[in-house]
């Protein structure tokens, strides 16, 4: 059993009159004209529990599309229990027919779910169809990827053969996996409890409330490709309950994460405290913050230069951790850019997602509008900057906030260096002979590293810069846009507080499920 490198999913077009364009509308039409009531899934059982939240359209805040269950203590210490129960015959199912689980889902995936869970993302997370397309086929990328790295790592190891063999195996970690997914990425949702669990790990899975409706339906899914129960578990919860029952758990072995750079550090306290009660050490793994740069060199290309900067601030609202925030640029090709940025962003239409044409939905929900609104009146008040594009906002039928850009006139203001997660990035316009110094404060300003993006045309320039900033982001990009990793081709993680830069769908990443176990035999 060997399967080939896998190829990346392409995408479709969604242009007027495709079939699935029109498959995809009537989806949406189906899916807003509902209230699904989402259950927990615990050992493949669909449990309803009294507590639920409602979960509501971002750019239509009223209409409610889910109802879903939260679990409790009781239903937390069943998903443990019931994952350790299914431990030992998962691990040991011959890893080809684990792995035809997760194949066989990534196809229906690209296939009939396709619609489903690209008409859920749009709804439940706002996002346009596009960036719901992106997702998606991300999502059967992070499976397929998954599977033939853990392939690679499977492959025995004869370390040397000389009167004795010494060879080195991949058991999976004793225990279960937390995973806590975000509401930006329907693909990581499922890439968090599925990467471990395609190694031979049990897992309990807690995706975000606000991304739930496309979650559950992956988890769905999930089920009827043949996933044993108890090996994954579905606990919508409240993050104090995980904190106290799940986290705090002698067997936990392992946390899976994507999210903010404070719930992380939180985690990471919380195991320290009870690092002495577990039965391993357990492996944390985490993809957190982002204040993502793009720096230009006065050799830059200005068009391509503009369109990184507005894409990779604005799409998706800029609720990426990958998003452009911060930008830099020297002050003699500030007036031509200026002018362009500017243009773009007038062309931009914010609105409904399920209007095709739309590049905007809302933000994710009322506390991030709330920062969104804060960092913008902030930035109206203040003498050291200036909002030369968007700066309004429109809270009553969706929570919508307009491109925004702010230009400081220090690399330290507020907006330069703090996470916003959302549709607001800030320029520094620096002085050209001051660029050695820039590239330092780049580097220096904020305590994030995940993504970074320079612009120059000069060789030597680019060299110096990519030296410059070399621990300054996971993810380095040379005259692109700092978002779209795509799985497979750019492995995508940050260091510094941006993470534990465990490379989502790669052998890095898959290792850190895994305990290797050297063993010597003599002949
Ligand atoms: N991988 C995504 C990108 O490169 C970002 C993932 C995230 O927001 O966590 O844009």
């Amino acid at each position: 059993f060997a399967i080939e490198k896998p190829a990346n999913d392409p995408f479709l077009g969604y242009m007027p009159g495709s079939a699935e364009r029109e498959e995809l509308k009537k989806e949406l039409e189906r899916q807003s004209s509902q209230v699904v009531k989402i259950p927990l899934i615990i050992n493949g059982e669909e449990i309803y529990t009294e507590k639920t939240v409602k979960v509501t359209m971002p750019h239509d805040h009223s209409h409610v599309i889910a109802e879903c269950c939260m679990a409790g203590e009781k239903e937390l210490k069943l998903a443990i229990e019931t994952a350790l129960a299914a431990k030992e015959e998962w691990e040991n199912l011959p890893w080809e027919h684990r792995s035809a689980i997760f194949l066989k889902a990534a196809d229906r995936i690209t296939g009939s779910y396709r619609k489903v869970l690209n008409a859920s993302s749009m709804l439940g997370q706002s996002k346009t169809v596009f960036q719901a397309e992106i997702d998606i086929a991300e999502l059967a990328d992070f499976l397929r990827f998954g599977v033939w790295s853990a392939q690679e790592i499977f492959k025995q190891q004869p370390l040397s053969v000389n009167g004795i063999w010494n060879r080195q195996d991949y058991r999976p970690l004793e225990g279960f996996v937390c995973a806590i997914s975000p509401f930006n990425f329907t693909s990581i949702g499922g890439n968090l409890p599925s990467a471990p669990a395609i190694v031979g790990n049990v897992a309990l899975w807690k995706p975000a409330t606000t991304a739930v409706l496309s979650n559950y339906y992956y988890m769905k899914l999930l089920m009827e490709c043949g996933l044993p129960k108890g090996v994954i578990n579905f606990i919508p919860s409240a993050g104090p309950d995980v904190s106290k029952y799940v986290l705090s758990d002698p067997r936990l072995s392992g946390f899976h994460f994507t999210g903010s750079t404070g719930v992380f550090q939180g985690v990471w306290k919380r195991v320290g405290e009870n690092i002495a009660n577990y039965h391993c050490y357990p492996r944390l793994v985490g993809e957190t913050g982002g204040k993502d740069f793009i720096f230009a060199h006065n050799t830059a290309d200005i068009d391509p230069l503009c369109a990184a900067i507005v894409r990779g601030a604005f799409e998706y609202q800029g609720q990426k951790c990958s998003a452009c925030s911060r930008v830099f640029i020297p002050k003699s090709i500030w007036p031509v850019t200026e002018k362009k940025i500017k243009e773009l962003v007038a062309t931009i239409k914010v609105g409904d997602v399920q209007e095709f044409d739309t590049f905007m939905g809302a933000v994710i929900d009322k506390a991030s509008f709330e920062t969104c609104k804060g960092f913008i009146d902030r930035a109206k008040a203040s003498p050291d900057c200036e909002i030369i594009a968007g700066g309004t906002y429109d809270g009553s039928k969706g929570w919508f906030i307009q491109p925004t850009v702010i230009l400081c006139k220090s690399p330290h203001y507020e907006s330069m260096v703090t996470e916003i997660f959302g549709p607001i990035v800030s320029i520094y316009v620096y002085d050209d002979d001051a660029f050695d110094e820039t590239l330092r404060i780049c580097d220096t300003a904020s305590p994030y590293a995940l993504t970074g993006a320079v612009f120059a045309q000069d060789r030597q320039v680019i060299a110096k810069m990519e030296k410059a900033l070399r621990n300054a982001s996971g993810n380095f990009y040379i005259n692109d846009k700092c978002t779209g990793a795509v799985v497979g081709q750019q492995p995508f993680g940050g260091a510094r507080a941006s993470g534990t830069n465990d490379k989502a769908g790669t052998t890095l990443n898959m290792l850190r499920w895994l305990s290797a176990h050297a063993v010597k035999e003599a002949f």
